[in-house]
């Protein structure tokens, strides 16, 4: 079959839609750049890996590999139920919570639609609404890459279907506080799905501006969802399990429609209730990223990068050229961080908070690329 053909068969949709910008994988950084050692500084992942809680669970779900998982994930669901307060019926599970995004795109969003999210963004707040025939409206960030309020309040002036909102942002790291994020809940409009990603929750929810989303949004009349995962702070990003927190029992159902029944396998379910056991590993974990991460923005700073607010496992820095010539050299010396290639941010590079040693790897490469670059 030609290649014309295809392109007549498929839906426009899928034929123009961008791809996830997923990174190299160790291997292919390996055999492409012939290095031995590997700095995974890409995509965002715990340095600490998952409690050892998880080796122990998976090792027992082994022996049921031929056994179909729990379709409705019911314990997994009890036990966020229990940790969130709130009931097990408006608990979604996805296989990582980019899923639960597709699925709600797929339950929700007829063509021609208007989702509003925020850019520089996620990848896939755009992707799957444009997989759907969606009118992607993007709201900048301020120039001193924050959330810009008053551009939010205006592209909500407009009808739109969906709103999706990472808190803090996905590749920025900047957060949302208290104040706005309650003035901006205010303006969606009430037919309008509100979808709040808080993938990067564990790693600011003490923070005293963090709005505690699950009680603000019980107030709103309309519907919303808020995304969390393990992948992140809790590090099961190879397992994928994410998980949503939903107005009421009638938004988790339809959700529950479109996906594919064993969307979460038997190994990944046992894993996320082991990890839930373990909530000391992930206080250990945040503790040392934010430790590290406040180390990295000085030592960007005093390299002279302009480096964005993060209160995520990330920084956001512009390198004032080309971010993909910086991400090669980094490449050559197997670090691997992601250069951004959004239109307006190429110039940008999103670095993850990784273990002390691939830090310090990260941090003395740009002092020898700077180095070379000034002799
Ligand atoms: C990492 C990330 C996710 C996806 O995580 P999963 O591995 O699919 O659970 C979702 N949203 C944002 C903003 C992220 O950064």
């Amino acid at each position: 079959m030609s290649e014309k053909q295809i392109e007549k068969l498929a839906r426009k949709e899928a034929l123009q839609l961008g791809s996830y910008n997923a990174g190299m994988s160790d291997d292919a950084v390996r055999e492409t750049w012939q290095v031995d050692s590997i700095s995974r500084l890409a995509s965002n992942e715990n340095p600490l890996g998952a409690s050892p809680k998880v080796a122990a669970a998976l090792r027992s779900a082994l022996n049921h590999s031929s056994i179909y998982p729990d379709s409705a994930s019911l314990k997994l669901r009890q036990a966020l139920a229990e940790l969130t307060s709130t009931e097990a019926g408006r608990i979604v599970i996805g296989n990582g919570s980019e899923e639960l995004l597709k699925l709600l795109c797929l339950a929700f969003i007829n063509p021609g639609e208007r989702v509003v999210t925020l850019e520089p963004s996620f990848g896939l707040h755009q992707i799957y609404p444009q997989m759907m025939g969606a009118q992607v409206t993007l709201v900048p960030v301020d120039p001193q890459m924050e959330f810009d309020l008053p551009a939010w309040q205006q592209a909500l002036s407009q009808p739109a279907k969906m709103v999706i909102l990472s808190n803090p942002s996905n590749p920025v790291g900047c957060m949302l506080g208290r104040e706005d994020f309650n003035r901006l809940i205010e303006q969606v409009p009430q037919d309008c799905i509100l979808v709040i990603d808080e993938a990067y929750y564990e790693y600011c929810h003490h923070l005293s501006d963090y709005p505690d989303s699950l009680s603000v949004l019980k107030t709103l009349p309309g519907p919303w969802i808020v995304l969390r995962t393990f992948s992140k702070a809790w590090g099961l990003a190879g397992l994928r399990v994410g998980y949503g927190i939903a107005s009421d029992d009638a938004l988790a159902e339809v959700i529950n429609r479109v996906r594919t029944p064993f969307n979460i396998n038997r190994s990944a379910q046992a894993a996320a209730l082991a990890a839930l056991q373990d909530p000391d590993h992930v206080t250990a974990s945040v503790a040392l990223v934010t430790e590290q991460r406040e180390q990295m923005r000085q030592q960007l700073m005093s390299l002279g990068y302009q480096v964005a607010p993060s209160v995520a496992n990330f920084l956001f820095f512009r390198t004032g050229g080309d971010s993909r010539d910086l991400a090669n050299k980094l490449l050559a010396r197997g670090i691997i961080v992601k250069p951004w290639r959004e239109a307006g941010y190429t110039d940008w590079v999103r670095v993850s908070v990784g273990s002390p040693e691939d830090n310090q790897i990260f941090i003395n490469a740009l002092r020898d690329i700077y180095a070379t670059q000034c002799g």
